[in-house]
């Protein structure tokens, strides 16, 4: 019998890994699990290719929504910053605008947006001169929207550039030296940390926090 959720996996990891550039949110998410990922690949699970599809085909139809007005709205804009790339899911051509859609199967209605998408949306908008930025939440549970604008100045841009090299020179030192010690990981962050939970390398990172903690100190 052909596997073709194996093929689905597999495309997606063709999708994903794109040469040896280091995506946005290798940044944001977490970067020990990228270095893990380059050392030790492992195929998606089940639940992550559902999360996957589940979240994408949400983002799809209003990304064809936006596309009414091809005119002013531009769909999976690609960016590049040095080895950094990114993909912005609606850029407002008119305003300059970047909107990023989130869904969220959070119980609680969010009252302001979590940090790691907030960061994703800023290095966005620091690389593409952007003053303002939009998160749409989808949110799953409710049945609602819910929008948060974020606002940028240009030294606020010109300071998460700076942050941005740093952050991929650190990630990229690790990929080199193959050492996921070297970056930090989300373990210790209560806004992020359940991925550990779903995380194949969680094993290993917990090895590596029992060995080598001191190597990015209390992160
Ligand atoms: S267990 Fe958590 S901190 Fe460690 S690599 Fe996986 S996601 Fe990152």
């Amino acid at each position: 019998m052909e596997d073709y959720i194996g093929i689905l996996k597999e495309a997606h990891e063709q999708l994903r890994s794109r040469g040896d550039s280091i995506a946005v949110k290798d940044l944001t998410l977490c970067p020990r699990k990228k270095v893990f990922s380059k050392i030790d690949p492992v195929r998606m699970t089940d639940e992550e290719l559902y999360d996957y599809v589940s979240g994408q085909a949400a983002h799809d139809v209003i990304e064809r929504l936006f596309m009414i007005y091809p005119d002013r709205f531009r769909t999976e804009k690609e960016i590049q910053y040095g080895n950094v790339r990114g993909k912005i899911d609606i850029y407002d051509r008119l305003a300059n605008n970047i909107v990023d859609v989130k869904t969220s199967k959070s119980q609680k209605i969010l009252l302001k947006p979590f940090k790691f998408h907030e960061e994703q949306i800023r290095y966005y908008m620091a690389m593409s001169g952007s003053e303002e930025g939009q998160i749409i939440y989808q949110m799953d549970k409710f049945g609602k929207y819910l929008v948060f604008p974020i606002y940028m100045t240009d030294k606020e841009r010109v300071n998460q550039l700076e942050k941005l090299e740093h952050e991929a020179g650190l990630l990229q030192k690790a990929i080199d030296r193959k050492d996921p010690s070297l970056v930090k990981g989300i373990y210790d962050d209560a806004e992020i940390s359940w991925m550990c939970n779903k995380c194949p390398y969680l094993e290993k990172c917990i090895a590596v926090r029992d060995t080598k903690i001191n190597v990015v100190g209390a992160i």
